[in-house]
């Protein structure tokens, strides 16, 4: 039987994941308040008070997306140029 455990996203939170970041040109960005996701960076929750950065990620129909908080995601935006 199912428990109460909210169905949040997958988060994909094992190391390699993390470590494996896409550094394409996004297909859409776009900020709002913490969803209780864990950031694709850093690892941590992006907590309600937080804002939290969505990113679409190509290609669009692997409908993969990541979380940052706002500063992991100038970090990543800051190594996505870097290496584009
Ligand atoms: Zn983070």
């Amino acid at each position: 039987m199912v428990t109460g455990m909210p169905n949040t996203a997958n988060t994909g939170q094992d190391e390699h994941e993390r470590q494996g970041l896409p550094y394409q040109e996004p297909l859409r960005t776009w900020a709002g308040r913490g969803s209780g996701a864990l950031c694709n960076l850093c690892g941590h929750v992006i907590k309600a008070q937080d804002i939290e950065y969505e990113i679409d990620v190509p290609p669009a129909d692997s409908g993969r997306s990541l979380r940052f908080h706002f500063n992991c995601y100038r970090t990543w935006e800051a190594q996505r140029r870097d290496q584009g």
